[in-house]
């Protein structure tokens, strides 16, 4: 995955999703204010947003703050060292469904937010 304008869509999708009672309060990334959440999902997706903001690849809208079109190959570069890195951290273990690492603990079970897998509880 290269282009931030991808990155950016799926995101902002992700960041009404809702689960049933797994709203919470919690400080907006970059913010000193607090709001609700709707879900961990939705949480994790404002945070990598922010991630990439400061990385300068989105505006903390989740929108690409170029639009990159056809790469050049020192972009190229640029993201095959940054974008693993910064969604590894953000993300968690790697998922035994999927590969992604993208397995977070939810309501106590391993819970990919890739694939929706759901792993070992307690
Ligand atoms: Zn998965």
């Amino acid at each position: 995955m290269i282009d931030p304008a991808w990155i950016g869509l799926k995101l902002r999708k992700l960041l009404n999703y809702a689960e049933p009672q797994g709203d919470f309060f919690a400080r907006i990334p970059g913010m000193e204010k607090s709001q609700s959440w709707p879900s961990t999902v939705a949480y994790l997706a404002r945070l990598i947003i922010h991630r990439y903001a400061m990385l300068g690849v989105l505006t903390e809208e989740g929108v690409p703050v170029e639009e990159m079109g056809v790469m050049a190959p020192e972009q190229s570069d640029l993201f095959a060292q940054e974008a693993p890195a910064a969604l590894k951290q953000l993300a968690g273990k790697a998922c035994p469904e999927c590969g992604n690492h993208a397995l977070i603990k939810k309501d106590g079970c391993e819970f990919c937010t890739a694939c929706g897998h759901v792993g070992a509880c307690g």
